[in-house]
């Protein structure tokens, strides 16, 4: 099969042929129909510290897809040939403190598809049953094939209440972006995004935000002052840039009793104003992953109630050409790109 692969170390991806992967007893044999460029992937074709400490060289990568089941493992119920699946890229151990009591996410033994291992970007992936995730055919392809960074952006904007609340989303990539629609169907008052590149600010626009502040320009202090802002300041602060700057300001940006919480990937000490916490009595929470399959379902219900992400894609290659893709990604200029395997 054709597979996009890391086959050397250092910066680039391949286009290769490799064996069909062999299933196990509990694994289903997926054919794969679309996949979506996450930022992962990207550290992982610029092989930078992090990737070249993760991924073993030779492997398959990627982990956001759709595809179709093509073969059953004879251990495994609730799945027949031809569902159509996507599937959490998180391989947690099953014998944990954490797993054993229904606490997925927090397993201290997770593996990534596609990161510590073979992944998705190829013609078929072989996945552990208890990891897949039936779509109803009501959830259009391009949809089904994002709902792992779609599932990033809903465990982190309802881990906090948003129903009336003012919502400061940091980082207008494609998860900040898919953040203003999740926040607004959650029931958020005013929904503000910041950002530095204007292609990522024109199409944050689309999900029509309270406003969206360019940082080159404007403060998000100034355009606060502007707004209806209900508080002494937002009360819940998405971070989703991995910009300490960005970090930096939510001190002063959250109310008082307000939350902060944490998907992007920051450097391990990125500085706050400790005081501002203490003294406003700020709530920090880090996020990590999907709830499995919590998150999932309330992405797939969110979307059956009326939820609109299909903004944030802007471009689909053929999966051959996926050097196009990853330029695209590269340039900063796109939400999120899909690589169809189908054409
Ligand atoms: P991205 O890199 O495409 O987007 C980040 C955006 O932040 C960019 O548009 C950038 O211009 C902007 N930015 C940079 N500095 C800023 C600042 N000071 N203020 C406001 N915006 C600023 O990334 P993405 O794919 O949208 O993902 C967002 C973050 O979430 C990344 O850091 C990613 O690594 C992280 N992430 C974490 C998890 C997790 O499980 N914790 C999962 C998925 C993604
Ligand atoms: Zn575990």
């Amino acid at each position: 099969m054709k597979a996009i692969v890391k086959d050397e170390p250092a910066p680039g991806l391949s286009l290769k042929e490799r064996p069909f992967p062999q299933i196990g007893d509990k694994d289903l044999l997926i054919k794969i129909q679309k996949t979506a460029i996450c930022g992962t992937d990207i550290h992982l074709y610029k092989w930078d510290e992090w990737a070249s400490n993760t991924l073993p060289v030779g492997s398959i990568i990627g982990h956001e897809f759709l595809g179709v089941v093509e073969k059953v493992g004879k251990d495994v119920k609730g799945f027949k040939e031809g569902d159509r699946v996507s599937g959490e890229g998180h391989l947690t151990c099953g014998i944990c403190r954490y797993c054993l009591t229904g606490q997925r996410v927090l397993c201290p033994n997770t593996k990534g598809v596609g990161v510590n291992g073979d992944g998705c970007f190829a013609e078929y992936l072989a996945l552990p049953a208890e990891n897949a995730f039936k779509m109803p055919d009501k959830i259009p392809d391009e949809i089904a094939t994002i709902f792992d960074p779609l599932g990033n952006v809903v465990h982190t904007a309802l881990s906090f209440d948003l129903v009336g609340k003012d919502v400061l989303i940091t980082g207008a990539g494609p998860i900040g972006l898919m953040a203003i629609a999740v926040a607004k169907h959650a029931g958020a008052c005013n929904v503000v995004i910041s950002d530095l590149n204007p292609y990522r600010l024109e199409l944050a626009k689309k999900f029509k935000p309270t406003a969206v502040v360019n940082l080159k320009q404007e403060s998000v202090a100034d355009v606060a002052k502007g707004l209806n802002i209900n508080s002494t300041g937002f009360d819940v602060c998405l971070e989703m840039s991995g910009s300490p700057q960005a970090l930096e300001s939510l001190g002063d940006l959250t109310a008082h009793g307000g939350k902060i919480v944490i998907l992007g990937l920051l450097p391990s000490y990125a500085p706050i104003n400790w005081h501002q916490v203490i003294f406003k009595m700020i709530t920090i929470k880090g996020i990590y992953g999907r709830e499995i399959f919590n998150t999932w379902f309330q992405a797939l219900h969110m979307l059956q109630s009326g939820l609109d992400v299909s903004p944030v894609i802007t471009h689909t290659f053929p999966a051959l050409e996926f050097q196009k893709g990853f330029d695209m990604m590269l340039s900063g200029n796109s939400g999120k790109v899909i690589l169809d395997w189908t054409i």
